[in-house]
């Protein structure tokens, strides 16, 4: 395309010396002209400059003006050519414009007929311009578009950064190219921990800009070898090359990690992030990138299972595991629906007093195969696979229901402790439901205990303060299970509406035999005390430990030292046991004295 330039470029082209000046006279107010007094000059002049207009005469020595015309068209497609003709007849316009000259003018040279042609000429060559840029615009268009699709296929639209299916083709391309001694291609990956709170409290909008700051932020310290792409969501990836060993793995997560330490700036927000990765080496864990792929998932599940900002590396076994997992998934589902899933109840005590003043509701799983198995062998499975709202529901309803019996028959102040899951606080109605619950079982709201993890207060915080204040609204106590293991403190949980503290069993067991966690346990009970809140010791099992949290006037107990958890039908014998040694036994006297009834049938 040619540059703008403030006059039209004619050149003219006549072996006569005066029929040029004339023509320069003639056009050079409006035009800029050059000349050339043969057609072989005015090709050199055309290969140096753009033309907009070639004036030539038809009959010159050498190469003739009829000649000269395709070449001038090869040279500048949209260059006009007028020819001047010494021949006023209609054969040499036909033949110069059959040459593919734009029109002709004669000899002698009539001004106004001059002026008039080059005119037209010169619109002719502003239209052809136009056409071509448009032409060329078109074009263009049509490529960045191309451009455009053709990206979107291979990047990440949100982040610039390659996509599946670059990052598969890239892994393919890589395992093709031989590995320096013995090297490895490392196959990783990411997920960033939390990223769904992030995304459902403060927006996508922050979350997706999050998503951009962390890719950048790892993008500027990975070697240029490597791919680091976005799969979807929060999961990213990331093809190392020329692994020695799991060693250099280490050493780009640590640097990732290190990456990770200062906050992300979101506008008033400060986000500190973590992330968990899965990782499969080259040619151990797979021979193609589909199996690099599915194997490194299959370790970040492993790795997010253990609660995430953690790694993990494939083993062959994990695919096992996952099977087996499967299997036992499908299994629990039928169980709750056979009713293969009972509750155990565990006694309260009060150790002032040595009342039973609660019961722990506990799952079992009675499962045909393997037997009776204890909630810890498959309440992490349901937690993960979201049974846990199913299968919390049922035991809730089941809690309340056997303690309104046992009320009804005179144990008034029976208190029934339900555990709740993390993932039940997601769920829509749940202060609905425990209110349905209450409703329909007939138990006081003030009977009813709902334990909760730290772990479950932290990953959410605000929303879990709201539902615990709706539920104390409602009349249910709240108490703070395991204790001490987590990462809350004392003063944080002040914010907290809760009743009671569960000191964890790790604590306790040891508080008689260790100075730092009898220390521990005092400094709980201590502080717990000056915020108003009650405490109970979980896994209390001998009679030193009974009498060292007496001792620091630890309110209520409850393991192995008073009873196991047992099943209902039990729970009046093995409380009566307890009551033998009790020095108040009111509420176990009214037990037994239901049991009786009911063995006479009453
Ligand atoms: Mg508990």
């Amino acid at each position: 395309m040619k540059n703008h330039r403030e006059k039209p470029l004619i050149l003219i082209i006549d072996d006569d010396a005066p029929i040029r000046q004339l023509l320069i006279e003639v056009l050079s107010d409006r035009y800029a002209c050059c000349e050339a007094e043969s057609a072989e000059q005015a090709l050199a002049a055309l290969a140096r400059d753009n033309f907009d207009l070639v004036i030539s005469d038809i009959r010159m020595g050498g190469m003739s003006g009829l000649e000269l015309v395709p070449h001038v068209h090869s040279i500048a497609p949209d260059c006009v050519v007028l020819m001047i003709s010494g021949q006023n007849n209609i054969e040499t316009a036909i033949e110069a414009m059959r040459a593919g000259a734009f029109d002709f003018i004669t000899k002698p040279i009539d001004i106004q007929l001059v002026e008039a042609a080059v005119r037209r000429a010169i619109t002719h060559y502003t239209l052809l311009e136009d056409k071509r840029r448009h032409e060329n615009h078109l074009e263009d268009l049509v490529q960045s578009r191309t451009a455009e699709i053709e990206r979107l296929a291979h990047f990440d639209s949100l982040t610039d950064l390659p996509n599946r299916l670059l990052f598969a083709d890239r892994l393919t391309q890589a395992l093709k190219l031989p590995q320096r001694d013995n090297q490895k291609l490392g196959t990783l990956l990411l997920r960033l921990d939390r990223f769904k709170n992030i995304n459902d409290t403060l927006g996508h909008t922050v979350g997706d800009r999050l998503l951009c700051d962390f890719a950048e932020r790892i993008k500027g310290s990975i070697s240029e070898e490597s791919t680091l792409a976005r799969f979807e969501g929060d999961e990213f990836a990331l093809l190392i090359p020329n692994v020695k060993g799991s060693g250099n793995i280490l050493n780009s997560l640590g640097r990732i990690r290190d990456l990770l330490n200062a906050p992300f700036i979101l506008d008033e927000h400060k986000l500190y992030i973590t992330f968990t990765a899965g990782i499969s080496l080259s040619p151990t864990d797979g021979e193609n990138a589909q199996e690099l792929l599915k194997n490194a998932g299959v370790a970040l599940n492993r790795a997010l299972s253990r609660g995430g900002n953690n790694y993990q590396f494939y083993r062959a076994d994990m695919n096992t595991h996952a099977l087996a997992r499967l299997t036992m998934e499908a299994e629990l589902r039928r169980a709750l629906e056979k009713g293969e899933l009972a509750l155990h109840y565990q006694p309260q005590v009060e150790l002032s007093t040595q009342r039973i003043v609660g019961a722990e509701a506990l799952a079992r799983w009675q499962h045909p195969k393997l037997g009776l198995l204890p909630a810890a062998e498959f309440i992490p499975l349901a937690e993960d696979t979201g049974l846990i709202t199913l299968l919390g529901e049922w035991a809730m309803r089941e809690g309340c229901r056997q303690t309104a019996c046992w009320q009804k028959a005179g144990a008034d102040d029976l208190r029934i402790a339900i555990n709740v899951a993390a993932r039940q606080f997601q769920q829509k109605d749940f202060v609905e439901m425990v209110g349905d619950i209450l409703a329909e079982t007939s138990l006081a709201p003030s009977s009813l205990e709902l334990e909760i993890t730290e772990t479950s207060i932290m990953q959410d915080p605000e929303h879990v303060i709201t539902l615990l204040t709706q539920l104390k609204k409602l009349g249910v106590s709240i108490a703070i299970d395991d204790f001490g293991i987590g990462y809350s403190s004392l003063m944080y949980l002040k914010r907290f509406p809760i009743d009671r503290l569960k000191i964890d069993r790790m604590f306790v067991n040891d508080s008689t035999t260790d100075s730092d966690d009898a220390a521990l346990v005092m400094t709980i009970i201590t502080m717990a005390h000056n915020l108003h809140l009650n405490v109970m010791a979980e896994g209390v099992e001998t009679e030193e430990q009974l009498k060292f949290l007496r001792l620091l006037k630890c309110d209520e107990g409850q393991g192995y030292f008073f009873a196991k958890a047992v099943p209902p039908e039990f729970f009046l014998a093995t409380a009566r046991e307890i009551g033998e040694r009790q020095q108040e036994p009111q509420l176990i006297s009214s037990l037994i004295e239901y049991e009786q009834r009911s063995l006479r049938g009453e």
